[in-house]
């Protein structure tokens, strides 16, 4: 029996099969973009976009893709690896495979070939598309959802929100899904612009009598991507006015994408009707990258720039900076830029060194007991007086554990001081308080992303 197939289509056949077995999310993260670039004999590699889903399909998919591949190919193929392209191919010429011969003659298949044109951007980064974004632990639902509407823009998720902490990749996805729709839609208009733009605008146009202009900015588009959205909370005629443009993009089935730094709930003082409709369609939050993750992106990163370190180096940074894929980004920059000036083979030594002058190990040092205490009492709207009190109402309880957990874990305060900072407790409660925080975190999902929010706060106000 012989069967003639093209790598394309035996490669479709084999995610035929992985989408049975896959969640559809763990499917369009993994496996959906990838491609065979080569097929010789009875060996296959299969082209991925990063080095994450690389170790992904090798770790976690490799034998049930094996598995598929010896079925459909009736065991011709039986070996596969994977490899890191960043542009699928020419289309694959056509291959036969045969069972009566045993002689392995099947031709290489793919040549890569160079990337089309890039399309006009509006407003857009041309690096932040999907093919730089690392997926791992942290982002994988954000980006599937991303994906998702790239796919099919304007009706299953329509708003979708993403939230998450600073320089955790928010605007980088929303803006990747303005490149691929645009690569799709070459005659599509995607507006992408901040809340804070928007807010100017808007005021420009309510004091220069140009509404009119306003209007035909921000209600035609095909596509509107709104980054940090919680900008306009409390301000009552932008909200009004955005209330409006919702509505319109929303009943035309025009996809809108709102990125901000907390779930819509959360946002203080945003109406009724807003956070209501922030919610119709779908919310994804972006967590903190985890260290496999934070690895993962330091390598994508260093490929692109034909640039090495030694994995113990890397090791140390992705430990080392954890909250902020930005600043594992500006770390790498100043790194490299150290060894072009100086010439020196950047090892463990070299890199401490440039580390120690940009990055903090905790925040000892940097901010008070009365800063922490603050941000904490503005994070939960909140008095200051409140915090430290001795009210004993839930709502107050919570924060209060909160900041005697930070103090110890951020400061490294004693127990019977942070009981002293906090209204003269006991130490037993703070111990108590401590202990308390540390476990929930890894059980609810929602503290932990609040504790995270204060942090990077924290952090943030430090740079
Ligand atoms: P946010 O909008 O959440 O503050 P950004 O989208 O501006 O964050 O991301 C900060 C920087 O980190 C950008 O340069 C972005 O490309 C990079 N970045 C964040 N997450 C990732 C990721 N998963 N893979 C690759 N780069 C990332
Ligand atoms: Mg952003």
């Amino acid at each position: 029996m012989s069967l003639t197939l093209s790598a394309d289509q035996l490669w479709q056949s084999v995610l035929g099969e992985m989408e049975l077995v896959v969640s559809r999310a763990n499917f369009t993260t993994w496996l959906k973009s990838t491609f065979i670039v080569e097929w010789r004999g009875g060996e296959i590699v299969v082209g991925v976009p990063n080095g994450f889903t690389q170790n992904w399909l090798e770790k976690k998919y490799h034998k049930p893709i094996l598995q598929a591949l010896e079925h459909i190919t009736e065991r011709q193929v039986q070996r596969v690896t994977y490899r890191i392209v960043s542009h699928r191919g020419v289309a694959p010429v056509m291959v036969t495979i045969t069972t009566e011969s045993s002689a392995p003659v099947l031709a290489p298949v793919v040549e890569a070939s160079r990337a089309r044109e890039p399309a006009p951007r509006f407003g857009l980064q041309p690096h932040y598309i999907f093919d730089t974004f690392v997926v791992g632990k942290g982002n994988e639902l954000a980006h599937a959802a991303c994906r998702a509407v790239a796919d099919i823009p304007g009706k299953k998720y329509n708003p979708l929100f993403i939230y998450g902490g600073v320089g955790l990749g928010k605007t980088h996805l929303m803006q990747a899904i303005g490149h691929a729709l645009l690569q799709l839609h070459p005659d599509w208009r995607v507006l992408y612009c901040s809340a804070e733009k928007f807010t100017s605008d808007f005021v420009k146009a309510i004091r220069e009598g140009r509404m009119d202009e306003f209007k035909s900015v921000y209600r035609t588009p095909d596509v509107l991507l709104i980054d940090d959205v919680q900008f306009i909370a409390g301000k009552e005629g932008t909200q009004e006015e955005f209330f409006h443009t919702f509505n319109e993009f929303h009943q035309q089935q025009r996809q809108l994408v709102m990125t901000s730094d907390r779930p819509p709930k959360s946002i203080p003082a945003l109406e009724e009707r807003l956070t209501s409709r922030f919610e119709w369609g779908m919310i994804a939050d972006i967590a903190m990258p985890d260290l496999e993750t934070r690895l993962a992106i330091l390598q994508a990163k260093m490929r692109e720039r034909r640039f090495q370190l030694e994995r113990e180096v890397l090791q140390f940074l992705a430990e080392s900076i954890q909250h902020n894929v930005r600043e594992l980004e500006g770390a790498l920059n100043k790194i490299m830029a150290h060894c072009e000036l100086t010439n020196v083979r950047p090892n463990l030594e070299v890199v401490r060194n440039i580390l120690s002058t940009i990055t903090f190990s905790g925040l000892r040092g940097l901010v008070t007991v009365q800063q922490l205490l603050q941000h904490i009492a503005e994070f939960y709207e909140i008095s200051l007086d409140d915090l430290t009190g001795g009210c004993r109402k839930k709502e107050l309880v919570g924060p209060r554990q909160i900041a005697m957990y930070l103090m110890r874990e951020e400061l490294d305060i004693s127990y019977p001081s942070i009981g002293h900072e906090l209204g003269g407790r006991d130490h037993t409660t703070a111990m108590h308080a401590y202990q308390k925080i540390s476990r929930g975190l890894t059980e609810n999902t929602r503290l932990k992303q609040e504790v995270d929010m204060i942090r990077q706060k924290l952090y943030q106000g430090q740079r």
